[in-house]
């Protein structure tokens, strides 16, 4: 990898998918500036990008009209197209969202509404019968049929990036944290690092897990703060995983902005249950932060039941046999965990969309959860956008 520059025009901060797909969007749009990008890992794609379900969402979810909504449905056809030119391998496996009870087939049409709202391609409702056609093990009273929703390794995603940037001459900077911000007088943004400082014309953070701490020394509101969460993995044993042919989903409890734990098959062939999803302080000040206290007096329930998931196999094993039983605690070994990077208001509201604000001379991604990987290549654009004009 490149060593640090001392000035360029454009300089992005993070390499995850999010600040890779920036940097290449700037380098499409300006290929003759000077970018570069800063990570503090020694590779690129070991955040969020590196240990995540893995999956190509489609746009199901999210509230039409929402920066979710439109650009997971956009993003995720450029990924595919993305994948397909650059030889990643991927699968258009399709994906199951289960109700299990009548009582979850209301929210089950709502999800269908929403789908067909933004646009998703190829949704289709299945009864009791015709969900054993698609997912011969698992069970349920109905099911929505995602043909569309696939599976990649986005860390290798971000790596592809990472070559193709600096086939265009830009570069790619590991080891490079960065520790403070400035904004001198003639409107440069100076970042310091281990290594020394950078100046850049314009800067983009797309710091995940820190971005709120270095939007704050840019000169940005503490509010939100980004709030960890765990979310751990298990491994079904390979012998059982013909049990999952490709991604089971429960149907998500609407007031929180995680999917549920689910059974999903990786593009190696592994088949994982998770992730549970455990609050995971960076510091003393995460707990102290007034959001997170609210936004534990509100959600102590879910708080529990996610601690039982976390510390007992057998609890969380148990949840994917409510949509596959056949599947035993003895059928999981090993696994993974991925940290999310959520933000919380002071009001303890879990922010649900993805945030994007302004400092002098820079932006930064302040929430970029899931589906933000599949949404990296069209949410990469609307930050250059806005680039365009503040550059203009
Ligand atoms: C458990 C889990 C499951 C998920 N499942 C999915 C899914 O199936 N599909 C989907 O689309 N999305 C999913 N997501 C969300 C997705 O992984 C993220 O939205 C996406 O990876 C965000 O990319 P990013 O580049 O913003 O963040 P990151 O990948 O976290 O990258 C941020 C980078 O900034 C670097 N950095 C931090 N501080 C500094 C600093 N001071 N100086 C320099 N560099 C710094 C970090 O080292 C890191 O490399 C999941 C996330 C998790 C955690």
């Amino acid at each position: 990898m490149a060593g640090t520059p001392a000035e360029r025009d454009f300089v992005v901060i993070g390499g995850g998918i999010l600040g890779l797909a920036v940097a290449r969007e700037l380098s499409i749009r300006w290929p003759d500036r000077g970018i570069a990008v800063l990570e503090r890992e020694s590779e690129v794609g070991t955040g969020q990008t590196g240990a995540n379900s893995g999956v190509i969402h489609a746009g199901i979810y999210y509230k039409p009209g929402s920066l979710k909504a439109r650009l997971c449905v956009t993003g995720a056809r450029e990924l595919y197209s993305y994948c397909e030119r650059h030889s990643i391998p991927h699968e258009r496996c399709g994906k199951l969202i289960i109700a299990r009870h009548p009582g979850e087939v209301v929210r089950l049409d709502e999800l269908e509404r929403r789908g067909r709202e933004n646009g998703v391609i190829g949704l289709r409702r299945l009864d009791a019968d015709e969900l054993k056609h698609v997912e011969p093990h698992a069970r349920g009273v109905a099911a929505l049929d995602s043909p569309f929703t696939g599976i990649v390794d986005f860390a290798a995603v971000a790596r592809s990036m990472a070559a193709g940037l600096q086939d265009r001459g830009a570069e790619v900077v590991t080891s490079c944290g960065i520790e403070d911000v400035r904004v001198e007088e003639d409107q440069r943004v100076v970042l310091r690092h281990c290594q020394g400082e950078t100046r850049a014309g314009f800067a983009v953070f797309c710091a995940g897990a820190a971005a709120d701490r270095l939007a704050v020394k840019a000169g940005a509101s503490p509010d939100p703060r980004i709030v960890p969460f765990k979310g751990t993995y298990m491994y079904l044993r390979p012998e059982r995983s013909h049990l999952v042919k490709s991604l089971i989903y429960p149907v998500p409890d609407p007031s929180l902005p995680f999917l549920g734990v689910h059974l999903s098959r990786h593009i190696d062939g592994r088949v994982s249950l998770g992730p549970s999803a455990l609050l995971w302080p960076r510091d003393v000040g995460d707990v102290l932060w007034p959001g997170t206290l609210r936004m534990a007096r509100r959600w102590w329930r879910t708080g529990r039941a996610e601690l039982r998931h976390a510390l007992r196999k057998e609890t969380f094993a148990a949840a994917a046999a409510h949509y596959v039983p056949e599947l035993r605690p003895e059928d999981f070994e090993g696994g993974f965990s991925g940290v999310r990077a959520q933000a919380v208001g002071r009001d303890g509201r879990l922010v649900d969309d993805f945030v994007v604000s302004e400092t002098p001379r820079a932006l930064h991604v302040r929430n970029a959860p899931s589906p933000a990987a599949t949404s990296a290549l069209a949410l990469a654009r609307m930050i250059c956008d806005r680039v365009e004009a503040e550059v203009a």
